[in-house]
């Protein structure tokens, strides 16, 4: 890991080289490698049951691979010192109900591990977690107490959370999956704007692109293997439309087994 971190002058946020998992047997992921570049907004897509979740637990050393190796900024995301510099927002990642902390305070916590856990919040902390309560539209609902929100407004509660770090790498897997389109357009800014302010590199996993189309520097499909690796204008140049037509992504998906 060291000599990895000391001697690339601008690591890659993500680096993943031959990454095969299998779960008892069943192949999940099949010889994966790609790379996404700092400052970079990518996208994960595929079908349900692609391997995209699982990838993304391999991405971050949650899961150990079969075959492979990957490297988060630098280093082994397992080993990484400043873990903080990696915000994960898991799928379908819901807060205790009976949670007596107020969104305020969850989305404070993100801030301990950049400042210590032994110091008390600076006005810089305090100000962070202003800003990204604006973003994501949850000002209104600070002094709320999370198990009182909605299911999408905890998942907003995660993100603003993973958000608030500032990291240079942020995952969000499926994070507006089941949300209606404006819902999806307020988080696409949200995320677009602190990502472009930060200069973060995000990795977006979902199934389907509409809502953030416009804004991608890079679109890696699988099922699998990684069936496209490049810039969605590459993608429309097979044919395949992102925005305009939601269903044409899905329907060449299929017609690649
Ligand atoms: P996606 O996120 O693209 O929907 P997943 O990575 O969740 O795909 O799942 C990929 C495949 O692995 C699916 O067939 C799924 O059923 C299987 N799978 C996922 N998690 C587990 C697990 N913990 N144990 C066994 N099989 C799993
Ligand atoms: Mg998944």
């Amino acid at each position: 890991m060291g000599l990895v971190a000391e001697t690339d002058p601008s690591p890659a946020a993500i680096e993943a080289k031959g990454l095969s998992f299998s779960y008892g047997g069943t192949p999940a992921v099949v010889d994966v490698s790609l790379r996404v570049e700092p400052g970079e907004f990518c996208a994960l897509v595929g079908p349900n049951g692609s391997g995209k979740s699982t990838l993304v637990r391999l991405l971050l050393g949650l899961l150990q691979p079969d075959a492979g190796f990957v490297r988060c900024l630098g280093g082994e995301p397992r080993a990484l010192a400043e873990r903080w510099r990696i915000g994960y927002v898991p799928q379908r990642h819901s807060l205790a109900p009976a949670l007596p902390a107020t969104v305020e305070e969850v989305v404070s916590t993100g801030r301990i591990a950049r400042r210590g856990w032994w110091r008390p919040p600076s006005r810089d902390d305090r100000r962070a977690v202003a800003h990204v309560l604006e973003a994501v539209g949850l000002a209104g609902l600070a002094r709320r107490p999370v198990g009182a929100l909605s299911g999408g407004e905890q998942q907003r509660v995660l993100i603003a959370k993973a958000l608030v770090s500032e990291p240079a790498l942020l995952v969000l897997d499926e994070p507006v999956a089941g949300v209606d389109a404006s819902a999806q357009r307020a988080f696409r800014d949200s995320v677009v704007h602190e990502v472009r302010e930060h200069g973060a590199a995000v990795l977006l996993v979902t199934h389907e692109l509409g809502a953030v189309a416009a804004d991608l520097d890079h679109v890696l499909v699988m099922k699998q293997s990684i069936v496209f690796d490049g810039g969605p204008t590459e993608l429309s140049a097979r044919g395949v439309s992102l925005g305009v037509h939601a269903d044409d992504l899905p329907l060449w998906l299929e017609s690649l087994t």
